[in-house]
């Protein structure tokens, strides 16, 4: 499979735990131009058009775009016919004529940016949309046959409760959708909770509470009929994430846009983070390949998945015997954090609280 990252860098506003490569723009012309740029990037990877199987358009906030401004984009996509086409949208700036442009162009499946129902923690989180609008997207898409949905949510936000959590559970199972991915809110150095946190007025939730809230979302995903595949995603049958499998995997994939990054044959490319020098040139990237990063990439993004990571498929491209590269391991598994089960190296119930500790042997 071979993926294709489109990056739009542009929010309405900023969220309070947002470290992602993105800004508000200063007018219409600054997105406008971006696109132009955006669309060139896309040209220059024509050979390329015919094995893309999965696109993702990501942000920041692809459905800020007007309608004009996504007509333009995906008419640069247009020759490419993927079989997921995935467009993130935040509900609030979600509108139908938006809806039937996905539509007319094959988006197939819509990242929705939920976080929470719970309107005070979504105020704490200034994120700006309304429970409505969240129904209204999810309804107006299903009638135009969108049915593939993701909704993300965030857990563990100071001052959440496991009512509360219970609440937005509850939401997901009524809005019947097909995926979650569910994050826990993640201190992150530049952004307003961090600066917040410097000057102590931010504490984040005790880790007995976030590892119980962590157990409800388990739990209440399983019950509703979602499939733990991955240490953050649940899907229902057949609606796993084609395009982030791919990242999972060392798939291939081609990133373009502010800040995007790919991964072609073994090489790493890193577009700039500098809107100015992306304007100047979109086709200047940066290129790595290492493989020391790769195998550590491998170990770590199979880890993630549930199925763990395949340890005859590491023989084969690595030429390493796992345990003996990394001898840490063997404490990891006394631990009761790993296991191996079908020549697959796993992350335990117990090791999936406890991720990090595995991830940092391979650092
Ligand atoms: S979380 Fe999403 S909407 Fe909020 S600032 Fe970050 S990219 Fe923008």
């Amino acid at each position: 499979m071979k993926g294709l990252y489109v990056h739009i860098p542009f929010c309405e506003h900023i969220c309070h735990y947002c470290d992602f490569v993105k800004r508000v723009p200063k007018n219409q012309e600054m997105i406008d131009t971006y696109l132009h740029a955006l669309r060139l990037e896309i040209e220059s990877y024509r050979d390329h058009f015919e094995s893309i199987e999965t696109i993702y358009i990501g942000g920041g906030t692809p459905s800020m775009l007007s309608t004009l401004q996504l007509e333009y984009l995906l008419e640069g996509l247009k020759d490419i016919k993927p079989v997921e086409y995935t467009i993130e949208v935040n509900p609030e700036s979600y509108t139908d004529d938006k809806g039937i442009i996905f539509k007319q162009y094959g988006i197939n499946r819509i990242s929705l940016g939920v976080q929470t129902f719970d309107q005070k923690l979504l105020e704490y989180l200034n994120r700006k949309h309304t429970k409505a609008q969240v129904v209204h997207a999810v309804n107006h898409l299903k009638s135009l046959g969108i049915g593939k949905i993701s909704i993300d949510l965030i857990y563990a936000i100071p001052g959440q409760t496991i009512e509360q959590l219970d609440v937005d559970l509850k939401a997901i199972e009524a809005l019947d959708i097909t995926h979650v991915s569910c994050y826990s809110l993640i201190l992150e150095e530049k952004t307003y909770f961090y600066h917040q946190y410097l000057r102590g007025k931010f504490e984040q939730m005790d880790e007995d509470t976030e590892a119980t809230m962590y157990q409800k979302v388990m739990d209440d995903l399983k019950r509703q009929g979602f499939h733990h595949y991955e240490i953050s995603n649940y899907a229902k049958k057949g609606h796993v994430s084609l395009h982030n499998l791919i990242y999972w995997t060392l798939g291939d994939y081609i990133g373009v846009g502010l800040g995007a990054h790919g991964f072609i044959r073994g090489i790493r490319t890193y577009n700039h983070h500098s809107l100015p020098k992306y304007l100047e040139n979109p086709m200047e990237r940066n290129e790595i390949q290492d493989q020391t990063m790769m195998l550590q990439d491998e170990l770590i993004f199979g880890l993630r998945k549930m199925e763990g990571v395949s340890l005859k498929m590491i023989r084969d491209k690595y030429h390493i015997d796992v345990l003996k590269h990394y001898p840490k391991l063997l404490e990891k598994m006394e631990l009761g954090l790993i296991e191996i089960e079908d020549d697959h190296l796993k992350l335990t119930a117990k090791g999936i609280f406890l991720g990090n500790q595995v991830f940092m042997v391979f650092i």
